[in-house]
């Protein structure tokens, strides 16, 4: 049986944009190639109304993070990371490793740090950067990036935004956010096989890179990036041909569907998934006001003796792949993506697929009362 990737990425692909990894490869001096690199480019930076720069290399989400810092700090800066789970954990080490002053500023799992925490920080002590994951994957929970970003900016710290679970399913605005560099990838909300990390930067963001000189990294400079990517036919390291390819009608489906639409969608999705899951007795680990537009953390039904492997194992035989939980949530539930190209009969079938799981592993729960809740809004959606 085929599969539903409904981990919280990669997601499922659709088949045009499969067609075009599947393409013959050019040369990477092809002037079509060439030209068609430049219109993402070009289309990332319009969608995500940034006047500064935008990268888009061959890596994953955690080169994109590793760039991020790596382009602003120097060593002794001092870093805040708000942080409420394991992706935002993950900028710890990587800026202790480049000698940064780090502070955390912790949120409980589930949660979100808020903008008047971070205010409260940032009046205390001066930080040349503060770093947010806008979805954080291990708990289904968003962070309020916008108000954070206007208490970062008040402060004069440079903003990094951690959207690789998010970009393409949940609002994100350069300069309107104030945000100066927002790392990504393209394997979630943009629906594209993984292999390309995407970083917008601000003006400021370029000026501090230049600001720093000789940086240790290379593959990671931005310096080393940007003649390539105001002219796509010059040569840092090789472009993913094919992927720039798969983002290019990534991005024409994104256009097509309006960006603003599609970040509604997700909010209807995420609703609606996240009901149906609770009419089936599964909790949503994320507390009402973080919850995210593109994934979902659910906890088993309080009280189910629900073996956690076994679980998930029988879910991928009843046709959908999802992850497990990670630290605090470990052993207690499953994550689930619900944003990219999914469409409604992807998300009826993994609804059916885990009342389907539910029934095999005994957990006791109506048969259809999920996929009622998931129809019934789905249907009002027209
Ligand atoms: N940040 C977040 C929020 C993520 O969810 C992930 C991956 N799940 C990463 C960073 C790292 O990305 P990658 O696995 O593509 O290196």
């Amino acid at each position: 049986t085929p599969k539903l990737v409904m981990i919280p990425g990669p997601t499922p692909v659709t088949r045009s944009i499969q067609d075009q990894m599947g393409r013959e490869t050019v040369a990477f001096g092809d002037p079509f190639f060439v030209q068609d690199y430049k219109d993402v480019l070009a289309d990332l930076k319009e969608l995500w109304k940034c006047s500064g720069e935008v990268f888009v290399v061959a890596g994953s989400g955690t080169l994109a993070m590793e760039m991020a810092i790596a382009n602003i700090t120097k060593r002794g800066d001092s870093v805040l990371i708000c942080s409420n789970g394991y992706f935002g954990d993950r900028f710890i080490d990587m800026c202790q490793r480049k000698g940064l002053e780090v502070d955390v500023l912790s949120a409980k799992w589930g949660t979100s740090v808020t903008a008047e925490e971070v205010e409260k920080k940032l009046s205390e002590k001066k930080y040349d950067v503060v770093t947010v994951t806008h979805v954080e994957t291990s708990t289904g929970a968003a962070a309020p990036i916008d108000a954070i970003g206007k208490v970062v900016k008040a402060h004069g710290a440079l903003y990094v935004v951690d959207g690789v679970a998010a970009s393409a399913g949940a609002e994100e605005y350069m300069d309107p956010m104030g945000i100066d560099v927002l790392l990504s990838c393209t394997q979630k909300a943009f629906g594209v096989a993984p292999g390309l990390a995407i970083l917008w930067a601000s003006k400021e963001a370029v000026e501090k890179r230049r600001s720093l000189g000789t940086i240790p990294e290379s593959y990671a400079d931005f310096e080393k990036w940007l003649p390539v990517m105001h002219d796509p036919s010059k040569y840092w390291g090789t472009p993913a041909i094919n992927l720039v390819w798969a983002l290019k009608e990534s991005i024409r489906i994104i256009k097509e569907e309006g960006i603003e639409e599609r970040y509604n969608r997700h909010l209807r999705q995420a609703a609606l998934v996240d009901a149906a899951l609770e009419a089936m007795g599964f909790r949503v680990a994320a507390e009402k006001p973080f919850r995210a537009p593109t994934l979902s953390v659910y906890l088993y039904p309080e009280g189910a003796n629900v073996n956690d492997a076994e679980f998930r194992t029988v879910l991928a035989e009843e046709g959908a792949q999802t992850a497990g939980c990670l630290a605090d949530f470990a052993g207690k539930g499953f994550r689930m993506g619900h944003m990219g190209n999914v469409d409604k009969h992807i998300l009826v079938s993994a609804v059916a697929a885990v009342e389907r799981a539910a029934m095999r592993c005994g957990i006791d729960i109506e048969p259809g009362k999920g996929l009622g809740v998931l129809q019934k809004g789905l249907a009002e959606e027209h």
